[in-house]
């Protein structure tokens, strides 16, 4: 789960990571407002929304006067910015985040994430920030710093003075920045994030370390042990498909295509998608119904896969062990019935109780195409779904 910038600001701040003062505005009468709590003779106003290089997409904005702070602000809000991560669709901005402009003499990439490989925390940073992390590998690789942290003792005081050194930073800063790198780390671990970008943290032109931009992400699976955490979640900002599906306990991502999957098991929907892309067609999701799925949530699961209005065919795809072939069947009636499914529908089914689940599907007397493998579900959605759209283009 991601979080917005002042918040992750916050929370670092709280393990004695130095933040520029600012506060939260709503509309550009209270961006203006916070410029005169802050004080001062320039202020930033930042778009807040779940994404970075937000920058050169125009939601990061250095302001010398108050009516430049209005403009920014009246330009930003409720507008949906496009940035590089985003994709095409942009994210909706309703919130600013207002801050006193900091004056930077340097700008440093500092980032935790998590190694799969290595099962540790990784500390990435380069004396070269402000660019993306990825750019910073490509055009100056020699720079990166890499420590792994030992999760038995955790970072020490001493790793994280070797970073601030290998940054080759001005020895009467070592001891900040220093104190920076283990707030960074003690908030990782305890909040159960798996992601931590500063980017930039700043030496400032009276020599300090700020973190001028925070990015942190949370592993899901901990967030009930967070509650404080658990809150800050912006549906605003996921898609909407996913918060619609993950509302009603299915494990849903959103894709590009036009072939909506239901499939048991996240490897089979993970080799469901490929069959789809091998037979020349694009899927439209992942969604994996789980475990002795109930015929109320196969109905759940159509409804989340029609929720997404490019879907032009649906494949249900299950291998029933723990799950029975029949209850699929009379889910998929259910839902055909109920959501009066017009599209496309292909069902596999195999294991526990097929004959009862292909019998069930074959009285309904719906027109439900079937399949016995998964390479000719494949196939056979892909060419209803091009029928379709062949027939859409003769039609209009
Ligand atoms: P991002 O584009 O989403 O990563 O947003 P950032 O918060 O990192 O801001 C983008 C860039 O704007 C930073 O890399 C800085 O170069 C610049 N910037 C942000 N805040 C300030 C500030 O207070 N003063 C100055 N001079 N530049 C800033
Ligand atoms: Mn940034």
């Amino acid at each position: 789960m991601d979080i917005h910038e002042f918040q992750a600001k916050e929370l670092l701040s709280g393990f004695g990571v130095n933040i520029p003062r600012g506060g939260i505005a709503y509309s550009p009468e209270q961006a203006v407002y916070r410029c005169s709590e802050l004080s001062g003779k320039s202020w930033v106003v930042k778009a807040q929304i779940h994404s970075g290089a937000r920058g050169k997409a125009g939601g990061v904005r250095i302001c010398k006067s108050e009516e430049e702070v209005w403009d920014a602000a009246s330009w930003m809000l409720g507008r949906k910015l496009v940035t590089h991560q985003t994709g095409p669709q942009g994210k909706l901005v309703g919130r600013l985040y207002i801050e006193e402009a900091t004056d930077i003499a340097q700008e440093i990439y500092l980032g935790f994430v998590m190694d799969r490989k290595l099962e540790r925390v990784v500390v990435v940073a380069s004396a070269q920030g402000g660019m993306e992390i990825e750019e910073i590998s490509e055009s100056e690789p020699d720079s990166i710093i890499r420590s792994v942290v030992d999760p038995a003792v955790g970072m020490q005081n001493f790793q994280a003075r070797e970073i601030a050194f290998s940054l080759g930073l001005d020895p009467a800063l070592i001891n900040q920045a220093a104190k920076t790198i283990m707030g960074c780390y003690r908030m990782m671990w305890e909040t159960d994030a798996n992601m931590v970008e500063i980017n930039p943290l700043v030496v400032t032109a009276s020599n300090e370390i700020v973190a001028l931009d925070a990015k942190v992400s949370f592993d899901e699976n901990a967030l009930f042990r967070h509650p404080h955490i658990s809150e800050l979640r912006d549906k605003s900002q996921e898609d909407p498909r996913e918060t619609y599906a993950g509302d009603r306990g299915l494990n849903y991502i959103g894709l590009d295509g036009k072939i909506g999957c239901i499939v048991n098991g996240a490897g089979l929907a993970m080799a469901t998608l490929d069959m789809i892309k091998m037979a020349g067609g694009e899927p439209a999701n992942f969604l994996d119904v789980g475990g002795g799925a109930s015929p109320e949530r196969v109905l759940q699961s159509f409804k989340s896969v029609l929720n997404d209005p490019n879907v032009e065919a649906i494949l249900v795809n299950i291998f029933a062990g723990i799950n029975r072939c029949d209850w699929i069947a009379e889910g998929v009636i259910l839902a055909v019935k109920e959501l009066d499914l017009k599209l496309p529908l292909v069902v596999r089914l195999s294991g526990t109780n097929v004959d009862e689940g292909m019998k069930l599907l074959a009285d309904s007397g719906l027109d439900i195409e079937t399949a016995s493998s998964l390479a000719e579900a494949a196939d056979k959605v892909v060419a209803a779904w091009r029928a379709t759209d062949s027939a859409y283009a003769e039609a209009s």
